[in-house]
């Protein structure tokens, strides 16, 4: 069985001091596909250090929507491009709108979003989805930009959930799952064809413990509740997923 973990932040620097036991509990769990998402330089050298060493980790680079306060220069976008070029990563994300966190630098936002959507087209790389109650800006953005990818950490409705479906996205769900109270995720988890499922950590953001580093093996709790909720085995749901991330990926 293969556990899959579609957004994580490995080359975090919450991660430097212990990256590599991080790595070694992952695999061990059976942890051994994931995404990695790079939103700085740091990130992205260790990340692609880890995608050297291991064959079923992905490399994704992009800018934060969060990340644009200071600086939304045209050259952060000519230094994504740089780094595309030189680094070869398998995705493009995370990328969006975040109006829950940032709703001040909205403009800002949606011109990034655009640009690396058009960034992705470019060189034919996938997308990972941040978006942030925003999500009517950001069907509207990806109906005109066409793509594929994942809507990472997906909150909102089915009714919404079938409209990025239909624009041909996959949505991720991660530890809010997990919360007993979390009736909307699991009721759009109930509905959503199999086929279009994936899950995710946010490692080391979104943890189910309060001021926890979350970390790649608790994806085993993860699946282990989704496969409740659909009321399928474990090892179903692991085949379906993985089947759904060597899809984007055309594995
Ligand atoms: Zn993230």
């Amino acid at each position: 069985m293969i556990f899959t973990d579609a957004h994580c932040h490995l080359g975090s620097r919450q991660y430097d001091l212990d990256r590599d036991e991080v790595i070694t509990r992952m695999l061990n769990k059976g942890v051994s596909k994931a995404i990695v998402i790079c939103c700085s330089r740091h990130d992205l050298m260790e990340g692609v250090k880890l995608r050297n060493h291991h064959p079923g980790f992905k490399l994704a680079v992009s800018i934060h929507p969060q990340d644009l306060e200071y600086d939304y220069s045209e050259k952060r976008l000519d230094d994504l491009r740089k780094l595309i070029e030189e680094y070869h990563p398998d995705m493009i994300g995370e990328i969006g709108l975040d109006y829950r966190s940032h709703p001040h630098t909205k403009v800002q936002q949606m011109h990034f979003f655009i640009a690396q959507l058009e960034m992705a087209r470019h060189y034919g790389l996938p997308v990972n989805i941040h978006c942030r109650k925003a999500s009517a800006d950001t069907l509207n953005i990806l109906k005109e930009h066409p793509c594929k990818g994942i809507i990472h950490s997906y909150s909102g409705s089915i009714e919404m959930a079938r409209l990025f479906i239909k624009e041909g996205y996959c949505l991720a769900f991660g530890a809010s799952v997990l919360f007993p109270n979390s009736h909307k995720p699991q009721q759009v988890i109930s509905q959503l064809p199999l086929g279009r499922l994936l899950i995710e950590t946010d490692s080391p953001y979104q943890s189910p413990v309060r001021d926890h580093r979350h970390e790649p093996e608790d994806i085993v709790n993860i699946y282990e509740a989704i496969s409740r909720i659909r009321n399928i085995s474990i090892q179903e749901l692991t085949a379906a997923v993985e089947n759904n991330f060597d899809g984007i990926f055309n594995i």
